[in-house]
């Protein structure tokens, strides 16, 4: 498995908004923070400047359950390897 431990049973699929990434994760919430481009925080920032926005850009699409898990982390991470979107 590529996004999620083995034997997960139950975890969000997402899409970013911002870099267009599909994954899989635990979580599972209508909206998270993309691991992928949102938590690249600007560590310059001092205590007394304004926190930095993170934005929740990866939204849920839907919960994937079951042996439906292993073959959404099977496609996700084969897209991430050169496959196609054909599949969608
Ligand atoms: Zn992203």
């Amino acid at each position: 498995m590529y996004f999620v431990p083995d034997g997960t049973q139950v975890c969000g699929y997402y899409e970013c908004e911002d870099c267009e990434m599909r994954f899989l994760d635990l979580r599972i919430a209508p909206r998270i923070v993309c691991p992928y481009c949102g938590e690249e925080v600007d560590m310059e920032i001092g205590p007394d400047d304004e926190m930095p926005q993170v934005e929740e850009k990866a939204v849920l699409v839907k919960v994937v359950e079951g042996d439906e898990v292993e073959r959404m982390d099977g496609l996700l991470s084969l897209a991430l390897t050169g496959g196609d979107f054909d599949w969608i």
